[in-house]
C-alpha cells in the first residue's frame, strides 16, 4: 500500500510545458497518481497573470501562434480540454514617423498595407510569403515535431522535400534577401525572429519561414479572459481528471540512486516519492542544482553549460483611466528606425536604449479586461540581464534604494517614449509596477531570467535525460513560444502514457 506521499510520476513547475504533460498522463491514465509541484502560488509559469485592484494584466506571454489549428489544441480536444480564444488581428503593428504599420493574419489585409506603405515591394512581398508558405507545406507534410531530426527524417527531405533541401541549410537573411529589396520591408519580417534571440543571419530559413507563415496565415490567437484564466482552466482539467497540484512548494533536490529517480526533496526538507520524474523547471537548474553534476556524463554537462540564454527584458505594467485606447492596435511596437539585427546585436553587447518598446493592450483583444473606465496596458522592452550593475541590485539579493531608484528612472523613460504614439498617457496612469528580469529570475527561477529558455538554435531537443526515469518537459527541451512549450509538455506526456502501457501489458 502507498503512502499519500509517493506517486507514480512528478512533474515540477506548473507551467504550460507541466501543465500539458499532466494533461495528457492523467487524461489517459486515471488511475496514475501523479503531482505537479509548483513553487508559486498559481500555475502557468510564463502563461499567467495576476490582477491589482480588480485589473487583470499577463505577466508574461500574450499571444499563442496559429492556436487555434495547432497540433497542441488538437491534442487537448482529444483530452476533453477546451479553451475559447480571439483573434488578435492585427497581429502586430510597428509605430513608426506618426503611422501605424500593420501585420495581418489575412493575406488580402497585409497586402493592402504593403502596397499603401510600400507600393514597389507588393509583388515581391507575395513571392516570399508563397515561398515560406511552401517550406511550411513541407515541414507539416514531413510531420517535424522537434528540432532533432532522425536520418530517416533526414532521408526523405533529401528525397522528398525540394524546398526544405534547398533551404534546409540556409539562414533567414538568403530567403530574405533573395525575395525582398527594401530594407524596411525586410525589417517587418525579421522582427519574428527577435523573440527567439536570433539575428536573421542566425536562425534557420525553414524555421523563420515556418513562423512567417503560421502568423500570416492563421494569426496569433489570445485565450479569453487571459493568460491566466487559460492556465488556471488547464490546471482544473488536470485535476478533475484525478491530479494533484501542490502550490508554494519548491523542489530543492532531484533524488538519484543507482542511477534512477526516487523522488525529490523539497525546500522545507520533504520527501516526495515517486517513479517518475518530469522537470519542467530550468535546464540548467535541474541539471546542476537540482540533480548534480556527478550524475551526468561530462560531454553531457559541458554541452548544458556553454548554452546561451534567450532574450529577456523590463514589463512595465500600467493601469489607466478615463483614456480610450480603442483605435490602437492591441499589440504594436514603437521601433523608430531600428532593425531588428541591430537591436540583438546591442543587447549582447549589454546595451539598453529604450528605442524598441512593445505596447500591449489586452481589452483591446478581449473587451470584457476592462473594468469601469479602467483598463491594463503592459509595455515590454528587451533588456540584458546585467544591464547597469544587475539593476544596481549588485549580488542581486540586494535590491534596495539602488535598485528602486534605477526602476523609477526606466518607467519614467519608457512612459515618455510610449507618449510618442499615446500623447498624454502619463496623465491617466493611476497604477504602474516595472518587472525586470531580476523580477523573471526570482518569480520564475528562470536562469538569468531568459523570457524563451536556451537560445533556439542552442537546444537540447530532447525530452529524455541521462537519468533513469528523469523526463523533462517545456522550452527547457523545445525551446521557448507557448506553443512550443505545451506541445513539449503533451508529447511528452505521451511517451510516459505509452511507456507506462506497455509495463501494465
Ligand atoms: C514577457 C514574456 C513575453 C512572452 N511572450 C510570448 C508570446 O507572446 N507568445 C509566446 O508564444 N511565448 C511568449 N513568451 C514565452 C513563453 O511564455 C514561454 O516560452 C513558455 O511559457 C515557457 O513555458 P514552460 O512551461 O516551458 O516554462 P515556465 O513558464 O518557465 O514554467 C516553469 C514553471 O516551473 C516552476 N518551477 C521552476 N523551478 C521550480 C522548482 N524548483 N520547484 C517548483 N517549481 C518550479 C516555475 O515557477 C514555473 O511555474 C513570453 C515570455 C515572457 C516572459
Amino acid at each position: 500500500m502507498r503512502n499519500e506521499n509517493e506517486f507514480d510520476v512528478i512533474i515540477i513547475g506548473a507551467g504550460i510545458g507541466g501543465l500539458g504533460a499532466g494533461n495528457f498522463l492523467q487524461a489517459k491514465n486515471p488511475e496514475l497518481k501523479t503531482l505537479i509541484i509548483e513553487q508559486n502560488n498559481y500555475p502557468g509559469g510564463y502563461v499567467s497573470g495576476f490582477t491589482r485592484k480588480g485589473i487583470y494584466f499577463d505577466l508574461g506571454a500574450e499571444g499563442m501562434l496559429n492556436f487555434e489549428k495547432s497540433g497542441s489544441n488538437k491534442i487537448l480536444n482529444e483530452l476533453g480540454f477546451n479553451h475559447p480564444v480571439i483573434q488578435i488581428e492585427p497581429i502586430e503593428a510597428n509605430y513608426r514617423n506618426n503611422d501605424f504599420l500593420k501585420m495581418y493574419s489575412s493575406r488580402d489585409k497585409l497586402l493592402i498595407e504593403i502596397e499603401t506603405k510600400y507600393p514597389h515591394e507588393k509583388e515581391n512581398v507575395v513571392k516570399f510569403l508563397n515561398e515560406c508558405d511552401a517550406i511550411n507545406n513541407e515541414i507539416i507534410a514531413l510531420g517535424i515535431t522537434s528540432p532533432k531530426l532522425s536520418f530517416r527524417k533526414l532521408l526523405e527531405i533529401i528525397f522528398k522535400y525540394p524546398k526544405l533541401r534547398k533551404y534546409g541549410l540556409l539562414k533567414f537573411s538568403h530567403l530574405l534577401d533573395r525575395f525582398l529589396t527594401d530594407e524596411n520591408v525586410k525589417n517587418l519580417f525579421k522582427f519574428y525572429c527577435t523573440w527567439l534571440a536570433l539575428k536573421s543571419n542566425e536562425i534557420t530559413a525553414p524555421i523563420a519561414a515556418n513562423i512567417v507563415s503560421e502568423a500570416n496565415t492563421f494569426g496569433i490567437h489570445y485565450p479569453v479572459g487571459g493568460m491566466l484564466a487559460f492556465a488556471e482552466n488547464l490546471a482544473d482539467h488536470y485535476r478533475k481528471n484525478g491530479g494533484q497540484i501542490q502550490y508554494k512548494s519548491k523542489v530543492e533536490k532531484i533524488i538519484i540512486s543507482k542511477g534512477a529517480v526516487k523522488g525529490v526533496k523539497l525546500s522545507d526538507g520533504t520527501i516526495v516519492k515517486s517513479t517518475w520524474v518530469i522537470s519542467n523547471a530550468d535546464l540548467q537548474r535541474t541539471v546542476f542544482d537540482y540533480v548534480g553534476e556527478e550524475n551526468f556524463s561530462k560531454p553531457y554537462l559541458k554541452n548544458i553549460k556553454r548554452k546561451d540564454l534567450s532574450i529577456t527584458g523590463a514589463l512595465l505594467f500600467l493601469t489607466v483611466e478615463k483614456i480610450d485606447l480603442t483605435r490602437y492596435p492591441p499589440h504594436f511596437n514603437i521601433s523608430e528606425e531600428i532593425d531588428f539585427d541591430c537591436l540583438i546585436d546591442r543587447l549582447r553587447k549589454g546595451y539598453f536604449d529604450y528605442e524598441f518598446l512593445g505596447v500591449r493592450i489586452p481589452s483591446n483583444i478581449d473587451p470584457n479586461l476592462e473594468v469601469g473606465n479602467k483598463k491594463s496596458m503592459i509595455i515590454l522592452a528587451f533588456t540584458p540581464f546585467d544591464w547597469n550593475n544587475n539593476w544596481k541590485a549588485k549580488d542581486k539579493i540586494e535590491r534596495k534604494s539602488d535598485y528602486k531608484q534605477l526602476k523609477k528612472e526606466v518607467t519614467q523613460k519608457i512612459i515618455a517614449n510610449v507618449e510618442k504614439a499615446i500623447p498624454n498617457l502619463s496623465e491617466h496612469i493611476i497604477f504602474s509596477e516595472l518587472a525586470t528580469p531580476l523580477t523573471f529570475e526570482r518569480y520564475n527561477l528562470a536562469s538569468k531570467g531568459a523570457w524563451y529558455a536556451t537560445r533556439y538554435d542552442q537546444i537540447v531537443g530532447d525530452f529524455k535525460s541521462q537519468i533513469k526515469n528523469l523526463l523533462f518537459a517545456g522550452s527547457n527541451v523545445s525551446g521557448g513560444g507557448v506553443g512550443t512549450s505545451l506541445f513539449s509538455g503533451l508529447k511528452t506526456g505521451e511517451y510516459l502514457s505509452d511507456k507506462i502501457s506497455e509495463k501494465k501489458k
